[in-house]
C-alpha cells in the first residue's frame, strides 16, 4: 500500500486517506494559447515506468493539496512537498538522483 506524508500536517497517511489529483507540474496556458498547447495541457500526460510527480489531496485530514515524487514501479516515495511550487525542491531531486543515477524528467534532474 502506498503511504505518503502530508507536508502540511505531517501525518503519514495511507492512500485511502488521500485523493489522487493526477500529474504535477503541468504547464497551464491562458487565453490566446494555440490549440496545440491547450490540447496538450488538457489531454497529454506522462505515464512513466519509474519516477513520477503527482498531485495528492489529504482529503480525510487537513484537506490541502500537495505534490509527491514516487516510483510507479516500486511505490518508493522520494518525498512530498508543497503544491505551491513550480518544480520539485532540490532535496527531492537529489534523493531521486542518488537512487536513480542518470534520471531526468522534463527540466528536472
Ligand atoms: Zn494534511
Amino acid at each position: 500500500m502506498l503511504t505518503l506524508q502530508c507536508p502540511y500536517c505531517g501525518v503519514q497517511a495511507e492512500e485511502t486517506e488521500l485523493h489522487a489529483g493526477g500529474e504535477a507540474h503541468l504547464k497551464r496556458f491562458g487565453p490566446g494559447a494555440s490549440d496545440e498547447d491547450f490540447e496538450a495541457y488538457l489531454f497529454m500526460r506522462e505515464n512513466p515506468k519509474g519516477v513520477h510527480f503527482e498531485r495528492w489531496r489529504h482529503v480525510n485530514g487537513c484537506g490541502k493539496w500537495f505534490h509527491a515524487a514516487r516510483c510507479t514501479m516500486t511505490l518508493e516515495v522520494f518525498g512530498t512537498y508543497s503544491a505551491q511550487t513550480s518544480e520539485p525542491p532540490q532535496s527531492i531531486r537529489a534523493a531521486i538522483s542518488a537512487k536513480r543515477p542518470g534520471w531526468q524528467w522534463k527540466d528536472f534532474a
